[in-house]
């Protein structure tokens, strides 16, 4: 089961380190905003995917004298610093599109072969979706399916770079600029929910709902008198208690 987890990771990670390098050399080369943001946010999904992969493997690691809860808050401390580096980059973007959308037209414009790098994204993004429906059928779990929906978003926010492109080569060189201004805010929204869900973790937060289940359960205990507070953590996969 966590070979194959890691494997599914593994996989993954690579596949989207190729849409991110594809698509910030072809941004870079034909002048597209909205191809070079989209591959930021295939860099946030690679941080992301990193983070879960060395947790995977971190989480082998026993605990020792220093860590005596395990080593998986590094999980969620690496997706923060990951989170707050993305929300700066996005804040960037959205700075650089609003910007560009009062400048003249510029001299080099997104054309047709600039798509070609929004196409090969897609194909990564299917066949992530492919190969999350395929693990979910086999392992199941609500991290893949979260997974499964984000790189159905993923598709979209490509398709949204493509149309921007389409746009230019029509005669509407703005349209680049509004693409990446959507995909900036969306990155924006993205980084946020991650620092947010991070900064939880760190603090030590439990599902309320779960902690009436387990004083339900000590109470119904027989041979229980009595039930103080109860102390909860989440430390990687682990729940203490
Ligand atoms: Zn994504």
């Amino acid at each position: 089961m966590f070979m194959q987890k890691t494997q599914v990771l593994k996989i993954s990670l690579f596949a989207i380190l190729s849409a991110f390098a594809v698509e910030m050399t072809f941004g870079l080369i034909f002048n597209s905003l909205g191809l070079i943001t989209d591959s930021v946010h295939a860099l946030l999904d690679s941080v992301v995917t990193l983070v879960l992969l060395l947790a995977a493997k971190w989480a082998i690691k026993p605990p020792d004298a220093e860590h005596t809860y395990g080593h998986g808050k590094i999980e969620s401390l690496g997706g923060l610093f990951g989170g707050i580096a993305i929300l700066l980059i996005a804040a960037f973007f959205i700075y650089e599109a609003i910007t560009r959308l009062y400048s003249p037209e510029p001299e080099i414009l997104p054309g047709v072969l600039a798509i070609t790098a929004g196409i090969y994204t897609i194909g990564v993004d299917v066949f992530r979706i492919v190969l999350l429906a395929k693990s979910i059928k086999k392992i199941g779990g609500t991290t893949l399916k979260a997974d499964f929906y984000h790189a159905m978003m993923d598709l979209g926010s490509t398709i949204v770079a493509i149309v921007g492109i389409l746009l230019v080569t029509t005669g509407f060189y703005q349209g680049d600029f509004i693409a990446a201004l959507v995909l900036g805010i969306l990155l924006v929204v993205l980084s946020l929910k991650l620092i947010y869900r991070t900064a939880m973790d760190l603090t030590d937060i439990i599902s309320p709902g779960l902690v009436a289940k387990v004083r339900d359960i000590t109470q119904n205990t027989e041979g229980v008198l009595g039930v103080g507070p109860i102390l909860m953590r989440k430390s990687g996969d682990t729940i203490f208690l």
